[in-house]
């Protein structure tokens, strides 16, 4: 019989390699999840292993550094709030924080907790294999390592995996070319060049009116226009930060408590139950404010077709009076889903781009990407020649980051496996056996349809309660049983059913990628709720787990 190894009796990591290690936990991924997971571990008593594959912290603010790389979360609401002292003092300079200052603000956050030391760099977990006997992880990665854990942690990230579709020719070409998820860490200067951007999600639309600017001319390939909304970014204003931090646990308790982690004005009224100057009103009060909170304008936008369809036409008037060219401002116009329900993208000046005498919009809808060629990119109807060209084609979203790494549970089975046809969690914490094993924010779990860091430190507490829970009832393994999984993952689509949701072929479905199983991943029943759900399933004795001691 194998003596549990309980946390608190455990070996100290020593820094450098790790191969032969045995620790209570290993972290997979050191951005936002990742490092609020070690601070926390390491308030248990518990010693944990990060491995992280960049070469560097920050996890999606250390890879996409693309120019106008941003948060689209205000920056009061996208901030850590476990630390009372570090949210007093922290200045974010702009309403909406960009990618350099977020990655400042990881780093400070590194320093100030003493995180490092238990970090390594450039290294990529390959393997996870529950080993039944011991009941503990064994986890691989490429650099050699081989760490026995109680706890495997997966801190991956929801858009982490890129993704470039596979476009014929493209080793040919003669250029440069750059993925926005992967962008160089020097300065990359377009000055002069005819450049290519393919993609038109939230990347592309933050970063095309920047390059426009440097080029000599861009053409922009697009398959399917999305709904942007102005940031009405600018710097941060001194009395909303006075007002915000005079009682910062109020300010937080809201965001936790609200639907998409962050208080927007909502309104309980149907979009159809007013008229058509009252609804005009409302949608132009949000779009001059900026940002997102669009989807709050009515109650049913989000589950009502024809409620919808009158925020969409807002969206497609602006749309129309702004872009001067009618064809272009056409092909712009969002048809093929309903409003809200992929990520509403936030900008600043993308469709005054299309005015430019320098920026050309191709259709890929009416004329199909063929190949990329040395000179180009060829379409059914032309080559347009490129000196570089930018990916901004998304990511393998929720499962890919998973999927990569050998997952292997009770009796060998894979993640793989057991998700061929789609993943299946429960809570998007938990996966039935794979004991000992939790996803932070993994899919189930409202995650990228809420402010992240809201979800992120609401996952993390949770686990390191569970963690905390275990050691003072002498327990060893906890596993989630198939039933309590099952009827999750019905809840989540019961839920994601009578919304608008399913309807948008979006990387909420993995309509992205192809032959990835199309199933709705996020839960969309609200962060308040979902926390909610999560605390009573603990109070409840971690109702739906089983524990073994
Ligand atoms: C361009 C962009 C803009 C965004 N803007 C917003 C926003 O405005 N608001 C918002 O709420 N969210 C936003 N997000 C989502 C963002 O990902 C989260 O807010 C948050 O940063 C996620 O933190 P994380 O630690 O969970 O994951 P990540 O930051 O993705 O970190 C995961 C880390 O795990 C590492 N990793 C993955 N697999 C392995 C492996 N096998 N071995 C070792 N390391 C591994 C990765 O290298 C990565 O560094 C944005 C995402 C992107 C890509």
């Amino acid at each position: 019989m194998h003596q549990p190894q309980h946390p608190g009796a455990h070996v100290r990591g020593r820094g450098g390699s790790s191969t032969g290690h045995v620790v209570d936990a290993v972290i997979v991924g050191a951005g936002f999840a990742g490092l609020y997971m070690l601070h926390c571990l390491r308030g248990l008593g518990l010693s944990a292993r990060v491995f992280e594959a960049g070469g560097g912290i920050g996890g999606t603010w250390y890879w996409n550094r693309y120019p106008g790389a941003r948060c689209d979360v205000e920056s009061m609401d996208y901030s850590y709030s476990f630390c009372d002292e570090l949210q007093q003092e922290w200045r974010w300079t702009e309403r909406y924080a960009s990618q350099p200052e977020i990655l400042r603000y990881v780093e400070h956050i590194a320093d100030r907790f003493d995180l490092r030391r238990d970090i390594q760099l450039e290294t990529r977990v390959t393997a996870a294999r529950f080993d039944e006997r011991a009941s503990r992880w064994q986890i691989e990665t490429d650099r050699g390592d081989q760490v026995s854990a109680r706890f495997c942690i997966m801190a991956t990230g929801c858009l982490s995996s890129a993704q470039i579709p596979a476009f014929p020719g493209l080793e040919s070409f003669a250029g440069t070319t750059y993925q926005t998820s992967h962008w160089p860490h020097s300065e990359v200067d377009f000055t002069g060049q005819r450049v290519g951007v393919i993609g038109t999600g939230s990347s592309a639309i933050q970063s095309i009116p920047i390059i426009a600017r440097q080029v000599a001319s861009l053409v922009v390939f697009q398959r399917t226009p999305n709904f942007s909304a102005p940031a009405r970014n600018g710097a941060l204003d001194p009395e909303f930060e006075r007002r915000v931090k005079a009682d910062y646990a109020a300010f937080r308790q809201q965001a936790r408590e609200s639907r998409v982690g962050f208080v927007v004005p909502a309104n309980a009224e149907s979009a159809l139950a007013v008229s058509a100057e009252v609804r005009q009103r409302e949608y132009e009060m949000r779009w001059q404010r900026g940002g997102l909170g669009f989807a709050a304008a009515f109650a049913d936008l989000l589950t009502r077709q024809e409620a919808n369809d009158t925020a969409a036409e807002f969206f497609r008037a602006k749309i129309r009076a702004t872009v001067r060219d009618a064809a272009v401002a056409e092909a712009l116009l969002p048809k093929d889903f309903p409003l809200g329900t992929k990520r509403i993208c936030v900008d600043t000046d993308y469709y005054e781009t299309f005015n430019r005498d320098n920026v050309t919009l191709v259709d890929l809808r009416s004329e199909p990407l063929e190949a990329i060629t040395p000179r180009g990119v060829q379409t059914e109807a032309t080559e347009y020649e490129l000196d570089s060209i930018v990916f901004a084609t998304g990511f393998d979203a929720m499962t890919g980051a998973l999927l990569n790494i050998d997952i292997r549970g009770r009796g060998g089975s894979t993640l793989g496996d057991k998700w061929v046809d789609g993943p299946r969690s429960y809570l998007g914490i938990a996966i039935a056996g794979f004991p000992n094993l939790f996803t932070i924010t993994g899919p189930g779990s409202p995650s990228v349809i809420s402010n992240m860091m809201v979800s992120i430190e609401q996952h993390v507490d949770w686990i390191a309660d569970c963690l905390s829970h275990m050691r003072e009832a002498n327990l060893y393994t906890i596993e989630v049983t198939t039933q309590a999984e099952d009827s999750w993952v019905a809840h989540v689509n019961e839920v994601a059913n009578a919304t608008l949701y399913p309807l948008a072929k979006s990387w909420y479905t993995g309509a992205n990628i192809p032959g990835k199983p199309r199933i709705f991943m996020p839960y969309v029943g609200g962060v308040g709720a979902y926390r909610k759900t999560c605390d009573e399933i603990a109070a409840k004795n971690y109702e739906g787990f089983k524990l073994t001691g």
